[in-house]
């Protein structure tokens, strides 16, 4: 007997029904109840077990096995109706060595070369046939398992875009689209607002919602979802000449009046078809609505026809699926961290989980009320998503999956770091806080650790496994600083008896030395012999240098509330020295462009408090300076008077360097653009700035537009400035 093809052995038989009724059921909580309970991943993976199983014992591969059928048998909440001819499943490719070996098969099994290909994309939503006679809608049903389908007529009339007419000179008597109906991805989010305001369970993803949505036994709830459909395909068509190549159909399609998509391309050969699909794997989220891959088909129709059907698939058709970008995982546990302001955010600790390319263990839950909203419990498997650069979000728990052994995350009344009773700082915050700014070694840790980044001192050596150290209680040793007025007193000698206790950046708990069963204390600064370690020397080198930087670093190093760089080139502009700053009335701050009176009231505040203004003295006492110098030393101010905004990444300056460049030279940096800006400086993946800075008609300069400005000056900036509409 042939190696590979074997009569399957019991535990072969075992896995097989095994897997097979894992499948089913995952079908039917899908397809049925839509109300999924495992990710798309894992119903990928069994379902390729199960081939793969089949592949190697075809007496496993029987008519009834999920491989061979489509979807699952329909609910009996509505009508069944025959579909005029079968709704096909797609096979998938998740590599491209598969997509290469369908597009080898095609052409060993098409009679002539089976390009061109047309590339589209995988819309993740519920496929939906219509029916359309004598140009009328007749019929609308679900795929269901392929043959019969459920009759969604009345909701289906309520999608925004379905024609109930069809338009047009040459309409077929009878004609049976498919496609697929979806919900855009705002309205997904919208409505999971909406559900969790209302104490329900949101959705895992958009394509559940849209299916949850349509499959609504009263269609005036289908009505109020934003549902949309995109047509792509054709079963039954009588009564009129057919296209002859899928690309043609859509044209035809789209004259009738159906909604089609216009982000399809006909290409010629595999090294296309790979660019549509890197090309969409980057650009994943422009469409409104989600794609979950790319679907290639055999244009011509008559090459679709040499290569037919398998037993639920087409084979001139292939999706080509992009990594999932839900999962679902265990929460383990929900702790709080408190950041740098004293706010008090709780995350939950999940099992480590790759989605969308990366491995997410934490994702913020934001606040006590959010977890609320989401009603997740501790235990609870959850849906995790993480959908393109947008940090990782718990849409929900998977409700269907709890054993009882979960457990509600209470909010502590307490700082998890110091002790001290949390607040609420206004009437109405969602956020509680610690109130002890000052010595809460959390947030010590946290404005050491942001006084030392790229934005403010820029000190290499001080990271945050030092600002731990400097910072962490570790009885009978005090924290080695008590605020940060302390920072530049540090010396060697100060440094080297430092010990700190490791942190486990996996759960952020201390981790425990095995042979003692105590927390693992280390000496970061001092090496075994008790020489000071090369971390000391090079954080105690460059804290010598921070003390000359300019004066807008050492107000973001401040951390006062809102200033963040560009506020903080604004007032050095303005005011040239902390001293000024810290005199100037709130009228006087919040005149400066870019900071209004929120921001003037929160520096005011800053500086009446008593530990703050220490911290100043005792910088100035250490000898960092706390004035630029006079401009007359600076060249000529070419851009005085005027206001820039800088926006994306620029080619030869960093976004501190070109904000030095203009304030320099007398120009003013501002956050944000306004119809005062005089020009706003775009470098590559510029963000909403410079949108409004189009839609206000101020002048945009790019790299070469920047040079020409601070070398030659405004007006040769001006000449070589592009404008929006204005
Ligand atoms: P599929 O979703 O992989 O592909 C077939 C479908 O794609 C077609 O029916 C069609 O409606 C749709 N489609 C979207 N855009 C299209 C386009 N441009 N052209 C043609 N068709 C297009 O296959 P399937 O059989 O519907 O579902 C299987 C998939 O569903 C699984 O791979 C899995 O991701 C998911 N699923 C998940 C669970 C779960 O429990 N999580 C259960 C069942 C199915």
């Amino acid at each position: 007997m042939d190696a590979e093809v074997e009569v399957a052995s019991t535990a072969a038989r075992e896995r097989h029904a095994e897997l097979a009724e894992l499948v089913e059921e995952a079908n039917w909580r899908y397809y049925v109840l839509d109300s999924p309970t495992v990710s798309d991943a894992q119903y990928d993976a069994w379902m390729r077990e199960l081939k793969e199983l089949e592949q190697k014992h075809p007496d496993l591969r029987t008519p009834d096995s999920p491989t061979q059928k489509v979807g699952a048998p329909i609910s009996t909440e509505f009508a069944a109706v025959e579909h005029l001819q079968r709704m096909e499943s797609l096979d998938n490719a998740f590599d491209e060595a598969e997509l290469a070996a369908w597009q080898a098969r095609a052409e060993r099994l098409a009679e002539t070369e089976p390009g061109p290909y047309l590339c589209e994309l995988k819309i993740d939503g519920l496929a939906v046939a219509l029916l359309y006679e004598k140009g009328r809608l007749v019929r609308a049903a679900t795929r269901g398992d392929g043959r019969t389908g459920e009759d969604v007529t009345p909701n289906v009339r309520t999608v925004r875009g379905v024609p109930h007419r069809l338009t047009g000179d040459d309409v077929p008597d009878l004609v049976e689209v498919r496609g697929e109906v979806f919900l855009p991805v705002e309205g997904f989010r919208q409505l999971n607002e909406q559900l969790m305001d209302a104490g329900k369970s949101p959705f895992a993803n958009p394509r559940n919602s849209a299916a949850g949505s349509l499959r609504q036994k009263d269609p005036r709830i289908t009505a109020q979802r934003p549902l949309r459909m995109i047509v792509h395909g054709v079963g039954k068509w009588e009564g009129a000449e057919p296209p002859v190549t899928q690309s043609q159909m859509y044209d035809r399609l789209k004259s009738l009046g159906l909604p089609v998509s216009d982000r399809y391309q006909v290409v010629r050969g595999l090294d296309e078809i790979r660019e549509f699909v890197k090309y969409y794997e980057e650009h994943r989220h422009d469409p409104e609505y989600e794609i979950d891959g790319v679907v290639v088909k055999v244009d011509r129709v008559v090459v679709q026809r040499q290569l037919g059907s398998t037993s639920k698939s087409p084979r001139w058709a292939i999706a080509f699926k992009y990594p999932p970008e839900e999962v679902t995982t265990k929460l383990r546990d929900i702790q709080v961290g408190v950041g740098r302001t004293g706010r008090v955010t709780p995350y939950g600790v999940m099992e480590p989980v790759v989605v969308a390319g990366s491995t997410v263990e934490r994702a913020t839950l934001h606040n006590a009320s959010e977890v609320v909203r989401k009603a997740v419990l501790i235990g609870d498997t959850v849906v995790l998503r993480k959908a393109g650069d947008v940090i990782p979000e718990i849409v929900g728990p998977v409700v269907d999956l709890r054993t009882g052994d979960e457990r509600a995350f209470v909010m502590p009344t307490h700082c998890p770091e110091c002790g001290t009773e949390l607040a609420y700082e206004r009437e109405g915050d969602a956020d509680l806080r610690c109130p002890n700014a000052r010595t809460c070694p959390a947030q010590l840790r946290e404005r050491l650790f942001f006084a030392a980044g790229r934005n403010a001192f820029d000190i290499e050596g001080l990271g945050y496994v030092a600002a731990t150290a400097l910072t962490q209680p570790l009885p009978p040793q005090e924290p080695p600083l008590r605020t940060e007025a302390d920072l530049f007193d540090l010396t060697a000698s100060r440094l080297l008896p430092i010990k700190s206790v490791v942190l486990d950046p996996d759960s952020g708990l201390p981790k425990v030395d095995p042979e003692t069963g105590e927390p693992k204390v280390v000496s970061f600064f001092a090496t075994v012999s008790g020489a000071p370690s090369k971390n000391a020397e090079k954080m105690l080198e460059e804290l010598e240098r921070a003390k000359e930087q300019p004066l807008w670093r050492v107000l973001v190093a401040l951390s006062i509330r809102h200033i963040g760089p560009p506020t903080a080139r604004a007032l050095a502009a303005e005011f040239r020295s902390l001293d000024a700053i810290a005199k100037a009335s709130e009228e006087e701050l919040a005149a400066v462009e870019g900071i209004g009176p929120r921001v003037a009231a929160a520096i005011k505040e800053w500086f009446e408090v008593d530990w703050h203004r220490e911290i100043v003295d005792r910088w100035r006492a250490a000898g960092v300076r706390m004035a630029d110098e006079p401009p007359a030393d600076q060249g000529p101010r070419t851009l005085e008077g005027l206001t820039f905004v800088v926006t994306g990444t620029l080619a030869g300056f960093t976004r501190d360097e070109a904000g030095e460049a203009i304030t320099s030279r007398g120009g003013k940096v501002a956050s944000s653009v306004s119809k005062k800006t005089s020009f706003v400086v775009v470098g590559e993946n510029p963000g909403s700035k410079y949108d409004k800075a189009v839609k206000l008609g101020v002048p945009i300069l790019d790299d070469q537009g920047f040079q020409a400005l601070l070398e030659q000056g405004p007006e040769a900036a001006e000449a070589v400035a592009t404008r929006g509409e204005g």
